[in-house]
């Protein structure tokens, strides 16, 4: 795992008056060409602020969902409006021209001030597989700068033009952000205070079965919820009627939860659940015991499931949260997940949550500043967990 001590902090760099190239991670929710969410554009803040104060003049750089070649749809006109109305006094500029005349702009760039290169993945060698390619486009932007910043966590578990090759053509350092969300989440690895707690929800275990196997030794106890819950059920042979089940994940999930209790930590599972006769808002829903019956499938926790796994955050020191514990995005089932928000928002030591819907849910609860850390890293924050080497971490130390 990498340890924050090798990575630079942009604090340890010489600024002064250079040319600043800033990978943010500015792939926020945009709805009708306005900025819903901008929480990853208001926590680069201090690393921007850092650097105008020391009269650099900031390139930022970022991606904007996964376009396809150039997509007015994907632009990133809304985030600069958002991004000027949080520096009112910036000069800040939008460079949606060719790369091949970037140069001329640069140039005229003077202390304090930034340039937002249009969305980057426009470019089709920012995600290109052949290291070349990559590098063609790398090398067309970070020649009109001196130093890169690292500051898009979020971004960093993937090998991409923006992420690695520009950081090999330049000195490089992380922003604050990347820096404290490394430094938080090897925290829980390395000294978290215990009981340790970590929930995992969402729709797949395959998709966090390494994650979990990799928190056994580390933490207390393991609370998972969501569909992937029925998985694990159905492995102690228990019927889970019409739930979604990954049934090639049947022995893998029996064998961790044994894997779990010889390592004596504790894996709680639902035991009961909010089931429906269909996917839909309009489903007719009840609440069952244990086993699913035919004809009706899990759509969230039950009120027995929310006490047990609320009592067991309450006591917690340190609480990781990954993944809603239903179908949220359907209010009826959305219970069991805006309870454990609230349950992990009232514990007396260090919350994290990462992942787009458990941050969703917090936030919806207006229980965001209660929580220690909000990962602005979904799936780079699971990737960092389960000790997988992250390409844009890696180029740092290097
Ligand atoms: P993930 O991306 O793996 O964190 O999964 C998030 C998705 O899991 C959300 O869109 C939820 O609606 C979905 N989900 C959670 N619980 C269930 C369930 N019981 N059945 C189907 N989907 C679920």
């Amino acid at each position: 795992m990498i340890k924050v001590s090798d990575i630079e902090r942009i604090d340890q760099a010489d600024v002064k008056n250079k040319t600043v190239l800033v990978r943010v991670d500015f792939n926020v929710p945009i709805e009708n060409d306005l900025v819903v969410d901008a929480t990853r554009i208001e926590k680069s803040i201090p690393t921007i602020e850092y650097l105008l104060k020391e009269d650099a003049k900031i390139i930022l750089v970022t991606h904007r969902g996964r376009p396809k070649g150039t997509d007015s749809s994907l632009s990133l006109a809304p985030v600069v409006t958002k991004l000027q109305e949080l520096l009112p006094n910036i000069a800040i500029q939008f460079y949606k021209d060719d790369l091949k005349n970037l140069g001329k702009i640069t140039e005229k760039l003077t202390a304090k001030s930034i340039l937002l290169i249009e969305n980057i993945r426009f470019h089709s060698e920012e995600t290109s597989k052949e290291k070349s390619e990559r590098k063609k486009l790398a090398d067309q932007i970070s020649k009109f700068a001196d130093v890169y910043v690292n500051e898009a966590f979020g971004a960093s578990h993937r090998a991409h033009s923006s992420i690695v090759e520009m950081a090999e053509n330049l000195p490089r350092y992380a922003g604050f952000l990347l820096d404290k969300e490394i430094r938080v989440l090897s925290s829980i690895i390395t000294n978290a205070e215990k009981p340790v707690v970590a929930i995992i929800g969402g729709a797949k275990i395959s998709s966090k079965i390494e994650i979990i196997e990799k928190l056994i030794p580390k933490v207390n106890t393991i609370i998972i919820g969501g569909a992937m819950a029925y998985t694990f059920l159905k492995s102690r042979a228990l019927s889970m009627g019409n739930s979604m089940l990954e049934k090639e994940y049947l022995s893998k999930a029996f064998q961790i939860v044994d894997k779990a209790s010889m390592a004596r930590c504790q894996f709680l599972l639902p035991d009961d659940h909010i089931v429906a006769d269909e996917f839909s808002s309009k489903a007719k829903i009840k609440t069952v015991k244990k086993e699913i019956p035919d004809g009706f499938m899990g759509m969230d926790i039950g009120p027995k499931t929310i006490d047990k796994y609320s009592k067991a955050i309450k006591n917690a020191k340190t609480v990781f949260w990954n993944g809603p514990m239903g179908v949220f995005e359907i209010d009826k089932f959305a219970k069991g997940t805006n309870e454990i928000a609230k349950a992990v928002s009232k514990i007396k030591g260090v919350s994290i949550v990462g992942g787009g819907d458990s941050v969703h849910a917090i936030k919806k609860a207006g229980l965001a500043e209660k929580i220690t850390h909000i990962s602005t890293g979904g799936g780079a924050s699971l990737e960092f967990l389960e000790g997988k080497e992250m390409p844009g971490l890696k180029v740092l130390i290097s």
